[in-house]
């Protein structure tokens, strides 16, 4: 089915005019591309795990290196870009990304590090209510994550985390599914914790939704946005989510572990009755050298900093940023729904039996990812697939994922791997 009102075509020249009509094909450019040995460019559609190197990462890098060498300490004070408010452009740029205001973000620590961070203020189990959501097949450290809160609390994973399934026979969980769970459990579920888009299967769940009846039962609701940020458009704080939490290394393309973000809705940013992990710095920056015994917050999410931020990591996120905030989302989601429908109408067009696309076909309801179900041996296919060129990923039991990404993948690109898929399918 055909998502996009966009009349495809099989033939090459197709791709060829549709990359010369792309208003950011220019970004690419600012990206390397790793290459293949005969010196091509490889066919790169796992920015779903490893987002690419921009160009200026380097510079901004070395900017870091050289304050430091030649000005030592001073580099948090009297340097171009200090280090003490090195965070302030980050904030800015990340808010516009997410959907949110200033106060409501931050950039620190880790992905898995932040969401047991959050859960400290938002899974608060009692009695009758310490049950967590989870869509079924989240992403394992979510898994271990949520599992070791109930623990924590004294509570039994068996009881206390419930997984919303497809139903038989299905891959997508309807939205509808999770809203009538929540209807019927939603009194004992002390907090809802989805992945924004699912990175199994590509599904981007209805956020807003989700969010509205999960409040009304009492519950509160947080995201895994680290397959959605910067791939599906956000708008955190209208829907009203009370917290999120990414990586900047997939889709934002900053770094291998680079420094993480988080979200907290601004109705909690006063909130002095939510339990916190504390640590200097997320203390008032106006006293925060003056060393005293007390703790208090920042007013929003850089209250719940902890440690000195790693300056080098910001750069290279800055770097990255940079280009997210010139292109917008609201361009890279056109493209981006181009670019993966052509991809979805190429695979369809192969005609095999043997291999089936999981991820949902509207586009509301996905980023640029396609999940592709291989019959047979999938394992093999996806070893082919990389000795011609395309880096991409397998994921047991039968599924290779694919992320034509719109900041640096072509059309050209889906063209050959739809030509290097038909031409390896049993
Ligand atoms: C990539 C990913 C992680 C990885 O977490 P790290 O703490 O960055 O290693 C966790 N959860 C989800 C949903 C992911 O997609």
């Amino acid at each position: 089915m055909l998502t996009t009102h966009m009349n495809y075509k099989t033939d090459k020249s197709f791709a060829v005019e549709m990359d010369s009509k792309d208003p950011i094909s220019k970004y690419r450019e600012r990206f390397y591309i790793p290459k293949q040995k005969n010196g091509e460019d490889c066919i790169y559609f796992c920015g779903h795990s490893l987002g690419l190197q921009p160009k200026s990462v380097r510079s901004y890098i070395e900017q870091i290196l050289k304050d430091w060498g030649t000005l030592g300490v001073e580099g948090w004070f009297h340097v171009k870009n200090p280090w003490m408010i090195y965070d302030q452009i980050l904030i800015e740029q990340t808010a516009k990304l997410v959907g949110a205001k200033p106060i409501e973000v931050v950039v620190m620590n880790s992905l898995t590090v932040n969401l047991h961070l959050m859960m400290v203020p938002f899974y608060k189990p009692t009695p009758s209510r310490n049950k967590i959501l989870i869509e079924y097949h989240a992403f394992s450290s979510d898994q271990y994550a949520v599992k070791s809160q109930i623990q924590f609390h004294g509570f039994e994973p068996k009881m206390s985390l419930i997984e919303i399934h497809p139903r038989e026979g299905e891959d997508i969980i309807r939205t509808e599914d999770i809203e009538s769970l929540i209807e019927k459990e939603g009194d004992s579920i002390a907090l809802i914790m989805l992945g924004g888009v699912n990175y199994y299967t590509g599904q981007a769940f209805d956020m807003e939704r989700i969010t509205g009846i999960g409040h009304s039962k009492g519950c509160l609701v947080g995201f895994d946005l680290a397959h959605a940020a910067g791939n599906i458009l956000l708008k955190l704080h209208d829907w009203d989510i009370d917290f999120a939490v990414w990586c900047s290394y997939k889709y934002l393309n900053s770094g291998p572990g680079s420094i993480a973000g988080c979200f907290i809705h601004e109705k909690h940013s006063n909130n002095s009755e939510l339990p916190r992990f504390t640590g200097w710095w997320g203390h008032n920056k106006e006293t925060r050298f003056l060393m005293g015994p007390n703790f208090e917050p920042i007013e929003g999410a850089e209250g719940w900093q902890l440690s000195t931020p790693p300056i080098l990591q910001m750069a290279a996120l800055r770097a990255s940023m940079e280009i997210f905030d010139e292109v917008g989302m609201e361009r890279l989601k056109a493209k981006s729904d181009l670019l993966t429908g052509y991809l979805e109408f190429l695979i369809d067009e192969i005609k095999s039996e043997s291999i089936s696309i999981i991820t949902p076909w509207d586009i509301k309801r996905r980023g640029c990812q396609l999940s592709i179900r291989i019959q047979g041996n999938g394992k093999v296919l996806h070893n082919k697939l990389t000795s011609q060129g395309v880096i991409c990923d397998w994921r047991e039991p039968d599924v290779i994922r694919v992320a034509p990404v719109p900041l640096y993948n072509t059309f050209m690109d889906v063209y050959k791997f739809s030509e290097i898929l038909k031409a390896n399918i049993e």
